[in-house]
């Protein structure tokens, strides 16, 4: 099967099914043509996933095809903005074709749940590499940044947390438990919160989406922001299938491990009062902000300035 009759028969027909109404040109010409909505900011991003590196070898294709998009998603997400569209860049070592089916599969449920329609894409032959490009919208002005976060502003994060990281322990599991499946579920399909997000525009200070762990995240608001924060181990949420799976140490992977693809954000108190309780149902406030550098959990400063981007726990032990 040639690289035409492949685009064909597998993405083109997904490039139909979710319309936004945006996209002008879709697959099949040079390039894709999107009309931004006046009044309406872009809001764009890319994600990379190689085979070994981002997933593990030999993953399935429908959950790859699944987490490639939901990764991409959860940016869109962080900024508060409506999922539009997305181009796709896929490396594949061979057209095989069962792969393929199943990964279009997975591509086609993943664009449906999150509103996303394919635009266009690039195909080519080499190790097993994704790239997603996601475009979204926002009213003009009104995109979510990292760097807003102001001292006294309430620290919430969307939860539980902490569940994909500990489901990297049962990928080769050949019969996992209840539990064990309730946190590999957490890692196979992760739910960008898009809703959330969107519900978020007008009431955050500051957004991030939890990819790398809470305190490596939070800690790039915090830089970008210019400020420190306080937070409790006994707030952060954790699932019940976690605690039963780990016992004491649940709170170490929600607050080191990533993956969960979850919100963190920073609300001024004023705000946080006067959210609807949909929106409060779906957070949890674990720390305040505060005007002194540096993330303190318990009391104990864990993370200071520049340590932030390269602190990873699970590394360190390895
Ligand atoms: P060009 O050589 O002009 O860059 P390509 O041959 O790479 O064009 O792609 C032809 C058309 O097929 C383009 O419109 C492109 O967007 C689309 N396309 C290629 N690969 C994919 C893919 N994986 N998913 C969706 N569309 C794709
Ligand atoms: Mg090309």
């Amino acid at each position: 099967m040639g690289e035409f009759e492949l685009i064909r028969q597998y993405f083109m027909p997904l490039a139909r099914l979710h319309g936004s109404h945006s996209v002008v040109v879709g697959p099949g010409d040079d390039c894709a043509v999107q009309r931004v909505p006046s009044g309406s900011d872009l809001v764009f991003s890319i994600d990379t996933l190689v085979e070994g590196v981002h997933f593990p070898f030999n993953y399935r294709p429908d959950y790859l095809a699944w987490r490639a998009l939901a990764v991409a998603a959860s940016d869109l997400a962080a900024m508060g903005a409506a999922p539009s569209c997305f181009t796709l860049a896929l490396t594949i070592p061979e057209a095989n074709e069962s792969w393929l089916r199943d990964f279009a599969f997975g591509l086609g449920k993943a664009a449906k749940s999150f509103g996303l329609t394919l635009a266009g894409g690039d195909t080519t032959c080499g190790p097993l590499t994704l790239s997603v490009q996601v475009h979204g919208f926002v009213e003009q002005g009104s995109a979510i940044f990292r760097s807003g976060a102001r001292p006294g502003d309430l620290i919430v994060v969307s939860g539980p947390l902490g569940d994909a990281g500990a489901a990297l322990g049962y990928l080769e599991a050949q019969n996992p438990t209840r539990d064990e499946q309730s946190v590999l579920e957490s890692y196979h399909h992760p739910q960008p919160r898009l809703e959330l997000g969107l519900a978020l525009r007008h009431l955050a200070t500051a957004a991030i989406d939890v990819s790398d762990g809470l305190l490596a995240d939070l800690s790039h608001i915090l830089e970008a922001s210019n400020v420190g924060a306080s937070i409790e181990r006994s707030r952060v949420p954790l699932s019940s299938a976690l605690t039963r799976l780990k016992g004491s140490d649940a709170i170490d992977y929600a607050l080191h491990s990533g993956d969960d693809y979850e919100l963190c954000a920073t609300i001024a108190e004023a705000n946080w009062a006067k959210a609807p309780q949909s929106l409060k149902q779906q957070l949890t406030v674990i720390g305040v902000v505060e005007p002194a550098p540096g993330l303190r959990l318990d009391g104990t400063v864990v993370v200071s300035g520049s340590e932030a981007t390269g602190f990873d726990h699970f590394r360190r032990k390895a």
